[in-house]
């Protein structure tokens, strides 16, 4: 027999350990987390290249409602953002209810019984009135699309996947891409190898970046008083949140972010010729902004070569670029991004009657307030469409989705719901306003990004301030949805009015 939860949450990254958190704070006790892998931590789990940490403040990048005084550095690496997972997990008591080496291939509502069965790769069954799909917008890497790419017989390593055997010393290495991973995998690469090839397609915006290992001083202080460290994170916020002036949308202020990425580049590269060839030709925002003070030093160690040549094919000794040069290469390090699901997950999802969730998001996926989706009741996206930040900490945000999911799991619960259905006339007009908004940011101005589908639809970003997405996700509002009820006694179902 399957027992039926009251909440499935999937995936044991940050989200989903903060979604337990809160729901068993909210007193929904019968909860179960699934996660594939056999450790918690996502997608700080699986970044584990060398130069790994987050290009987001620590104090920022983190949950307000878990305390952390002793942040190793302004920008903590991976590891240490795992480790706080852990502790976490440990700290409020969830690892008993996650159940790990599980692996969801398929969600379906059962619209009589008002429940979801999610089926597992290993055959199990997992059945719960709820679920928060909490497994990342990023969990999947990509090789690229290049033209011979299996015809290469040398070492090939995906930077989301890396393999910590390879000893690079001596080798002649070549790093396909220069977005947020490569940039902090270069500089690392070059201390280790013979000779680094950074084979470069759109050279992207850097601004430098003020690390710094927190004073212990300071440590202490966080610790002792933690109204100092809630400060501190206020004012990383706040600095955040105003920079969404320059970065989400085209301002005056955004030609001054291009000045001063354009600074940084004239301080670190003397060059000249270099310097074309790192400076980017969009507008600062429309692809994600990297952080960095060490990648422009490491590309013009005597190790290292920017190739600026389009790739015209892989071939069995390495890479030849279109300028007909063949590139030897020991080894290839794909820092090439996410196979993101801009579409959905990557496993049938069933709603009401039947439908698809692929099919219906077969252009790009579109929710109510980044979390629920008409005809799929009772299901919490966390970083939904349209909830990506492009100026402010993602987690910002996730907390808001996860206050909305505990006041829809608790009100679905508390009235004994068979299920809560956004109306579809709702969400349309939501994501009409939200497209509106989204024609008038830097996303939209022609760069090419993760951020779109391949018809330029942006299903991913949230065009506004993370005070405005926070305002829109504490507004719960009863009456957006179908809220449907069984009477037990009759056997009918009853509306619940608003
Ligand atoms: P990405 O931003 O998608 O960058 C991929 C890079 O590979 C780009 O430079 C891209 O060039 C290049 N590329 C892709 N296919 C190629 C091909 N066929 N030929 C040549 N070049 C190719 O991936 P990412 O750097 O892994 O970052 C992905 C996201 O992860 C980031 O946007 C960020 O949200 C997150 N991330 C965060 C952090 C952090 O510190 N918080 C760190 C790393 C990553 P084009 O630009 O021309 O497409």
């Amino acid at each position: 027999m399957t027992t039926t939860h009251d909440t499935l949450i999937v995936g044991a990254g940050f989200t989903g350990i903060g979604a337990a958190i809160k729901l068993l704070r909210a007193g929904v006790d019968d909860l179960v987390i699934v996660e594939r892998s056999d450790r918690v931590g996502g997608t700080w789990r699986d970044n584990t290249y060398p130069g790994a940490a987050c290009d987001i403040p620590s104090l920022l990048y983190s949950f307000s409602f878990v305390r952390n005084p002793s942040w190793s550095r302004a920008y903590s690496p991976a590891a240490e953002i795992c480790e706080h997972i852990e502790t976490m997990v440990d700290d409020f008591d969830v690892r008993r209810r996650i159940r790990f080496g599980v692996e969801v291939n398929g969600l379906a509502f059962d619209e009589a019984a008002g429940v979801w069965t999610a089926d597992t790769t290993a055959g199990e069954q997992f059945r719960a009135r709820t679920v928060v799909l909490a497994s990342g917008p990023l969990p999947d890497h990509k090789w690229p699309d290049i033209r011979g790419l299996d015809s290469y017989e040398g070492h090939k390593i995906h930077s989301a996947r890396w393999d910590h055997d390879y000893d690079f010393s001596g080798k002649r290495v070549a790093v396909i891409g220069t977005g947020a991973s490569a940039v902090q995998i270069v500089p690392e690469l070059v201390k280790q190898a013979g000779f680094v090839k950074v084979f470069q397609r759109t050279p992207g915006w850097v601004l430098p970046r003020l690390d710094m290992a927190t004073p212990a001083g300071a440590q202490n202080l966080f610790a002792k008083i933690p109204a100092v460290q809630q400060l501190a994170r206020q004012a990383l916020f706040w600095g955040h949140e105003v920079s969404a002036t320059a970065l989400v949308w085209d301002t005056p202020l955004t030609g001054l972010v291009a000045r001063l990425g354009k600074a940084h580049l004239h301080r670190q590269v003397k060059d000249p010729w270099l310097r074309r060839q790192l400076t980017p030709d969009f507008t600062p925002g429309c692809k994600r902004m990297l952080v960095s003070s060490d990648y422009y030093p490491a590309l013009q160690q005597d190790n290292c070569k920017l190739i600026d040549w389009p790739i015209a094919t892989m071939s069995p000794a390495g890479i030849r670029t279109s300028d007909g040069v063949e590139h030897h290469l020991d080894c290839i390090v794909f820092a090439t991004g996410f196979d993101v699901h801009l579409t959905g997950p990557p496993y049938p999802v069933t709603g009401i009657g039947g439908r698809s969730l692929a099919d219906e998001w077969s252009g790009g996926a579109q929710a109510y307030k980044s979390i629920n989706v008409h005809g799929y009741p009772n299901l919490f996206l966390m970083t939904g469409p349209n909830s990506g930040p492009g100026h402010n900490s993602l987690l910002v945000y996730v907390e808001g989705q996860l206050d909305y999911a505990v006041r829809g799991i608790t009100t679905l619960l508390g009235e004994n719901l068979r299920y809560l259905d956004v109306h579809a006339d709702v969400q349309r007009r939501f994501n009409q306003r939200i497209q509106r908004r989204l024609g008038k940011t830097t996303w939209m101005s022609g760069c090419s990004s993760w951020y779109l589908t391949a018809d330029g639809f942006n299903a991913s970003m949230y065009p506004g301030f993370a005070t405005q997405y926070l305002r829109q996700m504490r507004d719960f509002r009863f009456g957006d949805y179908d809220a449907v009820a069984l009477d037990t006694h009759t056997g009918v179902d009853t509306r619940i009015r608003a």
